[in-house]
């Protein structure tokens, strides 16, 4: 991370507040953890939530298919239909908003936790704390003086943020508002569910069935692979598996659909 021109051996670390480029460790001729850290940083929070939400989408997209197309299995009505797609994005939004909320919550509350403790070693043990740091550095390879040097100035500038990074990997300014995780969840849910909703009541009854399966595989590819691409994996291998994945459950549900359809009408 070395653009500046000025940089040279005895570059001061940066103001603090831009985060992970404060960091002494990645002075020229020591030991940087960048490369290997592709999760840290904003932009890649970002990217997270980005993917979160497709991912959402993706979820709403099998959900509500898998349930229209049960239906629709069943009856040749149009009514039902929509009864069970507006009842399954109801529901699945509600689900997913309550499990982001609750695993969020409790998420940010170990760490406020964590955040606390250390808070109070701090006070009560400053010493002990400064030897922890040290100890932390001289783990990751550096020399004992290197390791004081860069735990001491650490320390000068925000002890509980030194603590926090190198010791819990935790950002104090990062910490994740359920809230939002939960009304972000639900509405990729609600955005990925309309598609085969809208797909089944607008398509003409005859072939309604084999439309909303086109567009749903279709969708269910891009998102597959669009998540995978965000998350660093393959996004071919992610699209066929969620494609097929897809396609054996929608196959499933109306057939299952057809079956009761028959038996009970
Ligand atoms: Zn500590």
């Amino acid at each position: 991370m070395n653009t500046d021109p000025d940089a040279g051996p005895t570059r001061r670390p940066a103001a603090a507040g831009d985060g992970r480029s404060t960091n002494p460790l990645d002075a020229p001729g020591s030991i940087s953890t960048h490369g290997h850290e592709p999760h840290t940083g904003a932009i890649s929070h970002r990217l997270n939530a980005l993917r979160a939400a497709v991912l959402g989408a993706n979820d709403g997209i099998v959900s509500t298919a898998g349930l229209v197309v049960g239906v629709a299995g069943a009856t040749a009505e149009r009514q039902p239909v929509m009864l069970a797609g507006v009842a399954g994005l109801v529901a699945g939004a509600v689900s997913m908003a309550l499990g982001e909320y609750v695993s969020v919550s409790s998420q940010r509350d170990s760490e406020r936790a964590l955040v606390a403790k250390e808070e109070r070693e701090l006070r009560e043990q400053p010493d002990a704390e400064l030897e922890e740091l040290i100890g932390l550095y001289e783990a990751k390879g550096l020399s004992r003086e290197t390791a004081t040097a860069v735990a001491t100035e650490l320390t000068q500038e925000d002890p509980l943020r030194a603590h926090l990074e190198a010791e819990l990997g935790i950002d104090p300014d990062e910490f994740a508002s359920p809230t939002v995780a939960a009304i972000s969840s639900a509405a990729s849910f609600v955005a990925g569910g309309l598609l085969p909703v809208v797909a089944i009541l607008l398509a003409p009854i005859a072939i309604r069935v084999p439309v909303t399966f086109v567009i749903v595989l279709v969708a269910l590819a891009i998102t597959g692979a669009l998540g995978a691409r965000m998350g660093g994996a393959p996004a071919l291998r992610a699209a066929l598996r969620v494609t097929i994945g897809g396609a054996l459950g929608l196959a499933l549900t109306y057939g299952i659909g057809s079956l009761f359809g028959t038996q009970v009408g």
